[in-house]
């Protein structure tokens, strides 16, 4: 019988989650939900320097914005916690000493001061970085150097110490990857790393490894820079014996800045005005200072456009096929659809994604939102219309605030004229059209766009213009703009009354700034 399929997202609580990161999630999501399994959320927060406040709920709300529900997590249930690796100090503590105890790990009393000099040494003797490993060890002071009884004196006085991996002497790694393939790696080429630090509390290694293991985790879907450690991780699976049941990898590449130069970054972002993170947030930034996050979801993105957009960034389900609902996502995801290289981050793309769901979103939903802009800036509206004119804006926005500033026209008066259209269009003849024009309408009793469209014809012809020479004078008149929806739907929304006092007020206020008759 196969294993049911279980993952983990294992975030450090740190700071703001980066979209990097949300995809790590949600690739994990997809994955075991494709296969009928349960994927849990590990907070990884041993590192208690590093620890930020906040961090974990937004950790847990980015995950609920997108539509990831893990099965199992802090505050979620499940028969595997603690999910907080804060609160499993003790299991930790009891694996580092079944090492110790096998000889696979050793206690390490070196001060900061004899570890300097280490370093110090192998800089002149321009070695690598490593510094404590199978060759520099029995150099230093730990329970291998020692004698057995200044161990347990120096362990009984209370000197600090913490306990060292003992990486096997000269054997090969074989991870067989899900995405890289085989990766081989040989011992030498790693070192001793701490597994207990000197204030009882594990490392990630240590911790991560552990609860892989505990929590019956199948698969480890995680980020590319993980993959330097995935050596060690196997090692310490076989050392705890646990060589059967060692989870299989799967390295995710990274998510690129749009040029393909390096990891994206929070600069990036900043630089060039998008998001890099899923939400707004506040959080201590490089250099420990307060800094702004901008999110997504604060920018108009919706949950489902932008959860499309991260699901194909690194990932292709090999057909032409772009829109994918969260159901049919899970019905094509698989691990050998992720591209190797790392995948460029492209905001046109993104933008893209929210104009193809708003394109395809009923009059009524997005009549709620058009409501919701309204209301917030205090207008008052009668709901009937907001149908129409939503349907109207669709194909012109990419976000739904665009659907108040750049339909603002349909509930006040331009308080703006553009400049271009004005020096263009605006002139005695289009004047005189948009007089008559205006008179008109008010005669009318039903103006509806059809009849708007009419009166204008009708009165072209008589005065022998063609309509090109006036239409946008009288858009212009209308909304202040030179480009939009269909005008005479707009005349039939605004209304005759108020049509022609905007008319009217247009060939008051606004100058003939030039006139090319
Ligand atoms: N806590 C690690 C992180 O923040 C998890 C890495 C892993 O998934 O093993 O990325």
């Amino acid at each position: 019988m196969t294993k049911a399929v279980r993952v983990r997202f294992a975030p450090s609580p740190t700071g703001a989650l980066h979209i990097g990161g949300l995809r790590t999630a949600l690739y994990n999501y997809l994955f075991a939900k494709k296969h009928g399994g349960t994927m849990v959320l590990r907070i990884e927060d041993t590192d208690q320097a590093r620890y930020v406040e906040g961090a974990e709920d937004y950790i847990k709300e980015s995950l609920k914005w997108i539509g990831i529900q893990p099965g199992e997590g802090p505050g979620m249930g499940g028969e595997f916690g603690p999910y907080h690796q804060s609160q499993r100090k003790a299991v930790y503590t009891e694996y580092a000493q079944q090492l110790i105890d096998s000889g696979q790990a050793y206690y390490a009393f070196d001060t900061p001061e004899e570890l300097d000099a280490l370093r110090e040494r192998l800089k002149e003797a321009k070695a690598s970085s490593l510094h404590y490993n199978a060759v520099t060890r029995m150099q230093m002071k730990n329970s291998l150097t020692l004698p057995p009884k200044e161990t347990e004196r120096l362990l009984a006085s209370g000197t600090p110490y913490v306990i060292r991996f003992k990486v096997p002497l000269k054997e090969d790694v074989r991870i067989n990857d899900l995405i890289r393939e085989w990766v081989v790696v040989h011992t030498s080429a790693l070192d001793d790393k701490i597994l207990l630090k000197s204030d009882g509390m594990p490392t990630y290694h240590l911790a991560n490894v552990v609860d892989d293991h505990l929590m019956q985790i199948t698969h480890v879907i995680r980020g590319e820079e993980w993959l330097p450690s995935a050596p060690l991780h196997i090692l310490l699976h076989k050392a705890l014996g646990w060589e059967h049941e060692i989870p299989q990898f799967a390295h995710l590449p990274l998510l690129l800045k749009p040029d393909g130069n390096g990891k994206l970054s929070k600069r990036d972002g900043d630089k060039h005005g998008y998001p890099v993170f899923p939400l707004d947030g506040n959080f201590p930034g490089k250099n420990g200072d307060i800094e702004h996050f901008k999110g997504f979801r604060e920018e108009g993105y919706l949950p489902n456009a932008f959860l499309n957009f991260l699901a194909l960034l690194g990932w292709n389900p090999g057909s032409e096929q772009e829109i994918f609902s969260m159901e049919e996502l899970i019905e094509s995801f698989s691990l050998d659809r992720i591209n190797k290289a790392g995948a460029k981050f492209d905001i046109e793309k993104a933008k893209w994604f929210n104009q193809q769901y708003i394109k395809n979103m009923g009059p009524a939903e997005l009549g709620e939102f058009l409501a919701k802009e309204l209301d917030h800036h205090n207008i008052e509206y009668t709901p009937g219309i907001l149908e129409e004119i939503s349907t109207l804006m669709r194909e012109r926005i990419e976000f739904t605030h665009q659907l108040w500033t750049e339909g603002k026209f349909f509930f006040e008066k331009p308080d703006s004229y553009d400049e271009q259209v004005t020096r263009k269009k605006w002139n005695d003849q289009a004047i005189e059209i948009l007089e008559g024009y205006q008179s008109r309408i008010l005669e009318t009793s039903d103006l509806d766009a059809d009849r708007a469209k009419e009166i204008l014809s009708n009165l072209l012809e008589e005065k022998g213009v063609k309509i090109g020479q006036v239409m946008q004078a009288l858009r212009l008149a209308i909304t202040g703009k030179g480009g939009g929806p269909d005008l005479m739907k707009i005349i039939e929304i605004l209304g005759k009354q108020e049509v022609a006092s905007r008319i009217k007020y247009a060939i008051d206020n606004l100058p003939v700034i030039q006139s090319n008759q």
